[in-house]
């Protein structure tokens, strides 16, 4: 795409909710159970078998939409959507139409260049479908087979308003969007478990015009990465043909993960398709300011106000105060050290640093964190006493994440403690600069520099236990004499 157009994106995100039973029915909501063992008559759309809605879906659905800055509606209402297909036993799934739970919020995110605010369309409550299971492709598959455990488990679907402008812009979206409902505990956000489904709406235009151009939506997205490459390589596309003059046309397509292209799957199907009416067998959902109030009042601090207090109490600059709160237990773990320690910036660069690096090796995530917050802090207080070196104390965080021991038991246990004494050091400084004479000579001659040479020999010598700023020192006292 050349720099005369701009994309047009508006994501729908399909959230499950972290709730223990299902939406219509008492069926356990779990996630990889036995196929079809977590089912019963409501979930499996038999006849009679009459829906009773899940109170605890509907209040995660309300916390979220307050968490979003929407207006929740005093009365919303379940419908219809009629379609057939095997993963949905019914016939029809059970979802919001023109009447749905909340409307008009708002989603600020941050990209390295700017700020945006992001206007969500609507939160609703569904349910989800059964899941196909192919061997191999769904092409080639010899049959298909069907897993109704999912069947009936709570979903939210999140709308926004089509004010994304790029792939980035997309991606620190559904960041942020995760964040948050992680924060409030409603999902767990798990892409890769389809607990959080992105579904991206795009077209393009010509800058400086305020029609939207004809969109494509792309399904099948199922990592934050492919939204991204997805909507760049449909932007390209679509630009491509609008530059040989071809119309557009609106359609549903699919991101295929290994050629990485967007593939035609069907052409758009228009709300009339799917024959929506209100659900007859479930009353509206009626909800009063106190009933808001009330679950207002137990959510946990968002992440815009967690990241707000991190930069003003602990003076941490915006991109430290954004890596600490992109996930709930990076700045639980924060919060836990400063009470033990003063220095905010000390910590987040560990944090940020040093232990999102071992997590990610590790292949583990926060939840699964083995580091306790009292084993940082008390690394960083015998750091900050010169009991161990800043070179060793990577060692010994290194140890610590990896033993779950303290760092005085590694730091005792492996002899690291910094040799602060000065007949030693002094001892080792002679002998270094007796070794190194052409770099005294350096010194000598101006070349004030070298000398860090020597303090790195003094460093290998003592295997990095050298109290560097001594070290400095006594060969500045040395050289002075030669
Ligand atoms: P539909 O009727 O096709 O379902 P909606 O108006 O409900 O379309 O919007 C669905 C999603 O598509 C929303 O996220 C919206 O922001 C986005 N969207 C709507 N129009 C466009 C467009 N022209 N280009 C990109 N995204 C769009
Ligand atoms: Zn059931
Ligand atoms: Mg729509």
């Amino acid at each position: 795409m050349n720099e005369q157009y701009e994309s047009v994106i508006g994501l729908e995100v399909h959230v499950e909710m972290k709730t223990n039973s299902k939406m219509f029915c008492a069926c356990s909501a779990e996630f990889g159970a036995e196929p079809n063992t977590n089912v019963c008559p409501v979930c499996l759309g038999l006849p009679g078998a009459l829906p009773v809605l899940n109170k605890k879906a509907v209040d995660f659905a309300i916390q979220t939409a307050i968490a979003l800055q929407c207006r929740v509606a005093p009365s919303s209402q379940f419908a219809r959507k009629n379609y057939f297909y095997p993963d949905l036993a019914k016939g029809y799934q059970i979802s919001q139409y023109d009447l749905p739970l909340a409307k008009n919020g708002l989603l600020s995110i941050a990209t390295d260049e700017e700020d945006h605010d992001i206007r969500i369309n609507r939160v609703h409550l569904e349910e989800d479908a059964g899941k196909l299971i192919h061997i191999g492709t769904i092409s080639t598959s010899p049959y298909s087979m069907v897993d109704y455990n999912r069947s009936g488990v709570p979903l939210m679907e999140i709308v926004s308003e089509p004010d994304i402008r790029t792939a980035e812009q997309a991606r620190a979206y559904l960041e942020k969007l995760k964040a948050v409902l992680q924060f409030i505990g409603v999902s767990d956000c798990k892409m890769e478990e389809g607990s959080l489904r992105c579904d991206a709406n795009i077209s393009i235009r010509k800058i400086g015009s305020s029609e939207f151009g004809t969109k494509a939506e792309i399904k099948n997205l199922n990592s934050f990465r492919s939204v991204a490459k997805s909507i760049e390589y449909e932007a390209d596309r679509q630009y491509e043909l609008l530059e040989k003059g071809t119309a557009l046309e609106q359609e549903t397509r699919t991101w295929d993960e290994t050629k990485e292209v967007t593939m035609t799957l069907r052409s758009k199907e228009e709300a009339h398709d799917y024959r929506y009416f209100p659900d007859p067998d479930l009353v509206a959902i009626e909800v009063d300011e106190s009933w808001i109030k009330g679950l207002e009042s137990k959510l946990p601090e968002l992440p815009a106000a967690r990241q707000k207090r991190f930069m003003e109490k602990y003076g941490l600059g915006r991109y430290d105060a954004k890596m600490l709160t992109a996930h709930p237990q990076t700045g639980v773990f924060f919060d836990e050290v400063m009470k033990q320690y003063s220095n905010g910036k000390a910590v987040s660069n560990w944090i940020v640093g040093d232990l999102m690096r071992c997590l990610n090796e590790a292949g583990l995530g926060w939840e699964e964190n083995p580091l306790k917050p009292e084993q940082l802090a008390g690394m960083l207080k015998m750091l900050d006493e010169g009991v161990i070196s800043g070179k060793i104390a990577k060692t010994v965080f290194l140890d610590m994440f990896e033993s779950g021991k303290n760092a005085e038991d590694i730091i005792e246990a492996k002899g690291l403690k910094q040799i602060s004494d000065k007949s030693v050091l002094e001892e080792i400084v002679e002998t270094v600069v007796e070794e190194n004479p052409k770099t005294v000579a350096d010194v000598k001659s101006g070349k004030t520099k070298a000398a860090q040479y020597l303090v790195g020999q003094v460093m290998k010598v003592t295997k990095g236990k050298a109290n560097p700023g001594l070290v400095k020192e006594l060969i500045e006292k040395e050289l002075e004499n030669k």
